[in-house]
Formats: C-alpha cells, sequence, structure tokens
C-alpha cells in the first residue's frame, strides 16, 4: 500500500481535497515536525484548518511547484500509511465531476465508516453483571417493566436467556430504543445486574450473518446448459482481459449467484481480484454466507450491519490483500481491493444502489466506471433488468447472457389475481371479512398451513392504518410539517408521519367538528397481521418492517427463525421480497399490488412489475412447487398482467414505447435540481430564477454544432408532497438525449458562476444526477 511520492513534486506542499461542494483542490503546506517523522503519502487524510473550521481532508497529489503565495499548514496526519489507494482516488475524481460534487465529498463516502466513522472508534456495550437468584431478579422488577425488558435483551445477546449467569457478549448501547437508553439502563447499571464496557476493536457485536457454515469449501453443483453457456462467454472475457459488461438477466431461483461464484473463481486463478454488490445485505444474509462457504476466508463483507470499527478491519483486510473478494452493499464500490479483476452487481434494478443523500450516486453506474478505470470485467445481473440496461443489452452495450429457466426444472409459480373490487362485494359477513384478505387468499393460507409449508405475505406499508379519517365532515388526521396523512400505529397507538417522524395521540373526537366517528382507512402491515392472527390463532406469525428491525441484528434473527421452520407466515414490507431462498415458502400472497402503482412518478410501473416479480420469486424454490396470489383494485394493469405472467419482455416492450413517447430514460437522461426552504415564497422565486437560468444555458448549447439532444426543462413545480418536513420543496429538471450537452450545462450550473445559480442564504439547492424518482 505505501507507495511515496514521486520524486519530482515538491514534499512540502501537497493538493488537499476537502469535503465541500467546490470543484477544486487546495494546497496547504506540510510543516517539518510532521516531514521529520515520515512524508505524508497520496491518499492519506489529514486534519486542515479551513474557513474558521478543523475539517478532515485528503492528499490527492503533490502540488507541482510551491505556490506564489503563503499557504496554511497541514496540522496532522491522521493514519498511519493507511491510504485511499489511487484508482479509488481516480473513481472519486470521476463521481466528483459527473455528480456535481466535491471530491472531498465523494472521497468521505469512499472510506469505511462514511461521514461519521472514525476509525477503532470504541463503542459502548452492556454486558450481564453480578446477578442474585433469579426469584430476587424477578421480585425486584416486578415494577419496572422497562428494566425487565432491557435486562432481557441483554441476556439474549449474552446467549445466556434464561440463565443467569456472566456472559461474555452484550448490548450496543447505541442499538437500543430510546426509551431503555437512559433510566432503565442506569437503574440496572446501579443495581450491578449489568456493567458497561467498551467494546473491543476486534470483535463484532453481532454477526449479521449466521454463520454455522464452516470456513471450508462446498462442493459446487454441476452447472446447468444454460449456467455454462453464460460461464463460457464470462470466462473469455476474463481472460482476454480488458473492460467488458455483461447483462445476466436469470429469473428468479435460475442460479444466477452460481454463475457468479464461479465467474470469480476464473479471476482469482488469474490472481484478480472481485468485488459483488449486493442490495441491503443485512436483509439478506444467506447471501454472504454462500460466498463464505465458497472462498471462506478470503471473502470480507463491507455494510452498515456492521460495527464502525468491523467495517475498518474489513476494509484493511482488502487492501491488504488478505481477502481477495469483497461483499457487499452499496459503498463496497469503493473497497479497496488491489487488482481488480470482476465486478458484480446483483439484482442490478435495485433502487437502494441509489444513495439518497449527497453525493447522489448510482452504484451500479459508479461500479461500471471502475470497472472501466480498472480494465475488468462486470457483470450486471437481475431478473428483472432496469430498462436503461436491456437497452443497453439491445443496443449491444452489453454483452447478454440469459437463464431462462429454474434449476432443477422447478416451474416458476403460478400467479393468480384477485379482483380486490370484486371481493370487497362478496366479503361481507365472513370472518376476516375485513377486506384485508380475500376469500382465495384466506383459503390458500389455510391450505399452506395444512401441509406444513411456509408462506409469505407483502404489503408495501407499514403501520397499522395509513391514515384516520372524519366520517362525517371529512378531516384527515395530517403531518404538520408534511403534506401527508399521518398513520396510525397500533403497538404504541400513536399516529407517526413517515416522513418527518412526527408523532402524536390520535384525538378522541373530530377536531372540526367534534363528532365521534373517526375511521381508519388505508391498511398497513400492521393491520394485516391483526387480520391473519384473527383468522390463523394457531399460526406462527413474524413481521418484518422498518418498526420490527430497529435494532442491530434484528433482520438476521427473524430470518433464522424463518430457515429454521419456526416461522409459518412471514409478513412484510419490501424487506421480505429481497432475494431470499427459503424452500419451506410456497405459497406468495400481494396484499395490495396498487401501492407502488401509484406513487406519482415515471417509473412507478417499472417499480411495481419489479417487485412483484421478486416477491413472487420467493414461492417454490424447494422441491414443492409455488403458488401467487396477488391482490389489486387494477388487475388490468400492464405492471400486473405481465408480472403474473412472467413477461418480462412483454412488459418492457409496452414500458419502452411510453419512454420513447415522453423522452424518459433509457431515450433520455435527467437531471434534478432540487430546492428547499422554509419559506415558500422564497423557494418559489428561487426555482423560478434557477429555471431561467438554465433556460439560458441550454440556449448557448442549442446555438453549439451537435448532433441532435434538444435541452428539455421542465418546472419550476413544486414536489409531489409540496411540503416535507416543514420545508417547502421545488423542483427543475433538465432532459436531454445528449449526455454531452447535459453534463456542460449542470457543471456549468453546478459552479454557481451567474448569480442565477447561487441560492439566497435560506434556499438549499442541490443536483440529482440520473434520478430514480421525481417524487
Ligand atoms: P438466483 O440468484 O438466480 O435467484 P440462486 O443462485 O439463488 O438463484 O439459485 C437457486 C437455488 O438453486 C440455490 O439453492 C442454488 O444452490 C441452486 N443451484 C444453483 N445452480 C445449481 C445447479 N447447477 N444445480 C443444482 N442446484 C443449483
Ligand atoms: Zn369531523
Ligand atoms: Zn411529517
Amino acid at each position: 500500500m505505501k507507495r511515496p511520492n514521486p520524486p519530482e513534486m515538491s514534499p512540502e506542499f501537497v493538493e488537499v481535497a476537502i469535503p465541500v461542494p467546490v470543484d477544486r483542490t487546495f494546497t496547504y503546506r506540510v510543516p517539518e515536525s510532521i516531514i521529520a517523522r515520515r512524508l505524508p503519502l497520496i491518499g492519506e487524510r489529514v486534519r486542515v484548518p479551513f474557513g474558521g473550521r478543523i475539517l478532515t481532508g485528503y492528499i490527492v497529489a503533490g502540488a507541482g511547484s510551491p505556490p506564489d503565495r503563503k499557504v496554511v499548514d497541514i496540522l496532522s496526519v491522521l493514519d498511519d500509511g493507511v491510504v485511499v489507494p489511487r484508482d479509488v482516488l481516480r473513481l472519486t475524481k470521476w463521481m466528483a465531476d459527473y455528480y456535481c460534487v466535491g471530491w472531498g465529498e465523494a472521497l468521505r463516502v469512499a472510506l469505511p465508516g462514511g461521514a461519521g466513522g472514525k476509525r477503532g472508534s470504541l463503542e459502548r456495550v452492556c454486558a450481564v453483571g453480578n446477578l442474585p437468584s433469579q426469584e430476587e431478579v424477578e421480585g425486584a422488577l416486578r415494577r419496572s417493566p422497562k428494566q425487565r425488558e432491557l435486562l432481557n435483551r441483554v441476556l439474549k445477546a449474552a446467549g445466556k436467556e434464561g440463565q443467569f449467569e456472566l456472559g461474555e457478549g452484550g448490548v450496543n448501547v447505541r442499538s437500543l430504543p430510546p426509551n431503555l437508553r437512559k433510566g432503565p439502563l442506569k437503574g440496572l447499571v446501579e443495581r450491578g445486574w449489568i456493567r458497561l464496557r467498551e467494546a473491543s476493536a476486534e470483535a463484532p457485536l453481532f454477526e449479521v450473518a449466521p454463520r454455522e457454515a464452516p470456513a471450508g469449501v462446498e462442493a459446487p453443483p454441476v452447472p446447468t446448459p444454460h449456467q455454462a453457456t453464460a460461464l463460457k462467454a464470462l470466462v473469455e472475457g476474463l481472460d482476454a482481459g480488458g473492460f467488458h459488461v455483461f447483462l445476466l438477466k436469470g429469473v428468479t431461483g435460475s442460479g444466477k449467484t452460481e454463475v457468479y461464484l464461479r465467474a470469480i473463481e476464473r479471476a482469482l486463478q488469474l490472481e484478480r481480484d472481485a468485488i459483488v454488490l449486493v442490495p441491503e445485505i443485512a436483509l439478506t444474509p444467506q447471501v454472504l454466507q454462500r460466498f463464505r462457504s465458497r472462498f471462506g476466508d478470503r471473502v470480507a463483507e463491507l455494510h452498515s450491519g456492521l460495527t464502525v470499527s468491523e467495517r475498518y478491519r474489513q476494509w484493511r483486510r482488502a487492501a491488504g490483500g488478505s481477502a481477495s473478494i469483497v461483499v457487499g452493499a452499496r459503498s463496497a464500490v469503493f473497497a479497496p481491493v488491489r487488482r481488480l479483476g470482476l465486478i458484480v452487481v446483483d439484482e442490478e434494478h435495485d433502487a437502494s444502489y441509489k444513495q439518497e443523500e449527497t453525493p447522489r450516486y448510482n452504484a451500479r453506474d459508479v461500479a461500471l466506471v471502475r470497472a472501466q478505470q480498472a480494465g475488468a470485467c462486470a457483470i450486471l445481473g437481475s431478473a428483472t433488468p432496469s430498462l436503461e440496461s436491456f437497452y443497453n443489452g439491445e443496443t449491444g452495450k452489453y454483452g447478454r447472457l440469459e437463464l431462462p429457466d429454474r434449476v432443477e426444472e422447478r416451474p416458476l409459480p403460478r400467479v393468480r389475481i384477485v379482483d380486490l373490487r370484486r371481493a370487497s362485494r362478496e366479503a361481507s359477513g365472513r370472518a376476516g371479512g375485513d377486506g384485508v384478505l380475500s376469500r382465495e387468499l384466506a383459503d390458500a393460507l389455510s391450505l399452506t398451513l395444512e401441509r406444513g409449508e411456509q408462506a409469505l405475505l407483502f404489503l408495501n406499508r407499514r403501520g397499522f392504518a395509513s391514515c384516520v379519517q372524519c366520517r362525517d365532515c371529512g378531516w384527515s388526521a395530517d403531518c404538520p410539517h408534511c403534506n401527508v396523512s399521518l398513520t396510525f400505529h397500533i403497538s404504541d397507538r400513536s399516529l407517526r408521519c413517515h416522513y418527518c417522524d412526527y408523532r402524536a395521540r390520535p384525538p378522541k373526537a373530530c377536531p372540526e367538528c367534534s363528532g365521534p366517528n373517526l375511521d381508519t382507512k388505508g391498511v398497513g402491515t400492521q393491520r394485516v397481521e391483526d387480520s391473519v392472527r384473527a383468522l390463523f390463532p394457531g399460526a406462527r406469525i413474524a413481521r418484518m418492517d422498518r418498526d420490527t428491525t430497529r435494532t442491530r441484528g434484528a433482520h438476521g434473527r427473524i430470518l433464522g427463525a424463518v430457515s429454521r421452520r419456526e416461522v409459518d407466515i412471514l409478513l412484510g414490507t419490501q424487506m421480505v421480497a429481497k432475494g431470499h431462498d427459503y424452500p419451506g415458502i410456497t405459497l406468495v400472497g400481494v396484499i395490495l399490488a396498487d401501492v407502488s402503482i401509484n406513487m406519482p412518478d415515471f417509473r412507478s410501473a417499472e417499480r411495481t412489475f419489479q417487485l412483484l416479480t421478486q416477491v413472487s420469486g420467493r414461492a417454490g424454490r424447494g422441491g414443492a412447487p409455488g403458488e401467487v396470489i396477488i391482490q389489486t383494485y387494477r388487475p388490468d394493469h400492464y405492471a400486473i398482467r405481465h408480472a403474473a405472467s412472467h413477461d418480462y419482455d412483454g412488459f418492457v416492450q409496452e414500458e419502452l414505447s411510453f419512454r420513447r413517447e415522453l423522452s424518459y430514460p433509457p431515450y433520455a437522461r435527467m437531471v434534478r435540481f432540487r430546492i428547499e426552504a422554509a419559506s415558500a415564497s422564497a423557494a418559489e422565486k428561487f426555482a423560478g430564477r434557477l429555471a431561467l437560468g438554465l433556460a439560458n444555458l441550454a440556449e448557448g448549447e442549442e446555438g453549439k454544432r451537435g448532433r441532435g439532444g434538444l435541452l428539455e426543462i421542465l418546472g419550476p413545480a413544486p414536489g409531489v408532497f409540496g411540503r416535507l418536513q416543514g420545508k417547502f420543496r421545488w423542483q427543475v429538471v433538465l432532459k436531454s438525449a445528449s449526455p454531452k450537452k447535459l453534463g456542460r450545462v449542470v457543471r456549468e450550473a453546478c459552479r454557481g458562476t451567474g448569480k442565477d445559480f447561487r441560492p439566497p442564504s435560506k434556499v438549499r439547492f442541490g443536483v440529482d444526477v440520473d434520478p430514480l424518482d421525481l417524487y
């Protein structure tokens, strides 16, 4: 890793990238006190004074010649020769230009720990202390249910649930719900029953992945003919060297992962390293386990389910060469592997590859650029490739590979659509006839339970009811800070805003007309849980959504129970739709497919099709065939029809014709300018000025020579919700078939040379290049 600065550079001066939104670096002097110890390296982190503050920056180059003015000194060097590798420096430079962010801002996401992360920082953990007899504990805590709950958590984490003795494990204090963190924690510490200690920098507090599988090597299955054909092309690409992209389209359960594993094996034989990106890895511990059982210790993992110190340790294993395969989420695209040969993006269409805060990058696209810069192969895998990737496959930009069948001749599940308009007319009067489960779905559930098989229920909305409304005057409970209605949560009988987390008690009577007839409307996962429990009191039910998975390791616990078949019905939001592979699941029920269709966005049909295909793909992955029931009020919608008949091509053709007509991606690129202000008029005014400024720049571009690619400006328009988290939102969208023209205009606007692009002090302004949605 240690690379000295080239000798021609003047060692006293370095260029530093600072995490601020500017498109330049800053020259600093390295004082003698630092040089005396050793020269700082390119890629190292330094503390520097900047505009009255002290910030962490990154040395990105030596200064070519000493500056002709006095420059400020670096205060300190943060790392011991552990640096951002050169190829990651280059990659983040590209990101800074493409996404219009500061180089330092791009570098900050490229390092483990992300924004707030300090290496080796210790975390507070509570562990089991000296406990008296069980009777004594029970007695003392009878009046203190919160202390009781906390103690249970700690005992459980220590693996000593139900036993009262000293254990080694512990619970990270930060992972506790806020209501346990203060009083109850203090209470138990004072009793001496739990003790606080600092977590060692070595061991992770929780295993995200169940690691029963030994680090040994599992015998790989013989590839199917389709897998073999795909592999042949991949191996040829890897052997030839250089940049190649392959789009691997394979239906759910067709064995895409096996293809990745074998391609990686080849890369390793060629002494090249591999990065595998998977969406939301904490949700899919199985995936990691499959890589471990094939490659053992050579696998490092990088994702947010790890503690800061563990993430840093994994990062160093890749940088030091002891791990040659990095499996991780979005930010693993920056893993410091040494000789990248292959980068895999699994479920390439997944929205979680896009970071929804600055820098707003898409890891799939960054992965392709990294592969290109490194002369490596890239595999984009999906059962439902994004329209952009499909299109690049059609135009020959990507090599196309396909796995059209499930392995071992397992059929794709049979899909039935239940028309809720008809079902709700019939539902009246029968048990569980609250409109949540249709007769078809209830019957199928009961057959599944009788056969001792497992079922999965999916609804993309958490909470109990999405709205509380007065039947007499129409009043509804809305968030005072956002233009959305509050969701009713039954667990603590609260009304919550899912955008800003505002919470309130539900009123006893209507605040408008004082009437007593308040109704809850719109089903959420909690309500589904209620209905299913009422209908199947004997069934073992687990709910997985953001409310039940707030603590570290919660996903792993729920999914572990599913795989041990301690759960009959798993229900939840899109967390349950992701790439799980549980052979016991034979029935999948979609409670309401319309939730994602109704989002006001040009990608909502694509999202819906992908989600329905994904969740359907969870059924029938074992020996027994699977069945899917989709409940909807819009049975004729093309996203639902094509998902039900497993017809990707049919869906894509229909969707592409809409996109072409309206020139949306993949026929055009988009950049969204987001404006946010506490004052409605300030936001609107700046949005107007910005749109005019962009129009002027666009006009200048049109005058230049070059083929096609008109620049189109949409807006200014208020965001779909108008107001969120107390801020009024406006946006201006720029669209063009010419990425070059678009890029020039956007960079010009971001440099903020003209006054049109400099927001007034109380207005925030951000750029989203290639936005995934427009709401
Ligand atoms: P996908 O990622 O396409 O959904 P997976 O890679 O998870 O599919 O494969 C589905 C299942 O089939 C897994 O349990 C996997 O172990 C198994 N499998 C994959 N390839 C083969 C093969 N060639 N022969 C037998 N089983 C296989
Ligand atoms: Zn009312
Ligand atoms: Zn709100």
